[in-house]
């Protein structure tokens, strides 16, 4: 949805004090001897994150009624600041991810876990907001990045992943930019 200024840009202030406040509560709650235990949850919930951005993008942003007409707002302007409240995400991301898993594990499993979907949720928004908005040199990740977004863009039947193009490559929809 269209959000004020102060909306679109809370996200970048909201998750590094939300994913810092989890960090500590792992670190509070953890048992030592599963240290590798914690960095591999983290990097399963980052990885996961992106199918997640993957799924989410092509079949609700693009499929589901009302939320739809809301991501046409920023195919039809790019540059409009259009997102997601940071209060809805963060409470979606709670509800889906942090209850569900304290449920089943504990404070610092679901702390770690959540604070590795959280991780991949800002660097979504930062990677999302830098192609539309940011100017990125040439040879970098995110300049290939924003040419894979924009035709994405260009052609919505593609490139649905904005942080990384691996599955689209797996769910065929990859379209390199010429
Ligand atoms: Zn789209
Ligand atoms: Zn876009």
């Amino acid at each position: 949805m269209l959000l004020s200024r102060v909306g679109y840009y809370s996200d970048f202030f909201a998750y590094p004090v939300q994913i810092a406040v989890l960090g500590a509560a792992t670190f509070t709650y953890a048992d030592a001897d599963r240290a590798s235990i914690y960095v591999a949850i983290f990097l399963a919930s980052l990885a996961l994150w992106t199918l997640l951005e993957y799924i989410l993008h092509r079949f609700v942003l693009h499929h589901l009624p009302w939320i739809k007409e809301m991501h046409e707002q920023h195919h039809r302007d790019v540059r409009a600041l259009v997102g997601t409240p940071t209060w809805f995400s963060i409470a979606l991301i709670l509800g889906l991810v942090f209850f569900p898993v304290l449920w089943l594990a504990d404070v610092a499993i679901a702390s770690i876990a959540t604070s590795g979907f959280m991780s991949g949720y800002l660097w979504y928004v930062s990677v999302h907001h830098m192609v539309h908005h940011g100017h990125p040199v040439h040879s970098g990740c995110l300049y290939s990045a924003k040419r894979n977004h924009a035709m994405h863009h260009a052609d919505q039947a593609y490139n649905f992943g904005v942080t990384s193009c691996f599955w689209d490559r797996v769910f065929r929809t990859v379209r390199r930019p010429r």
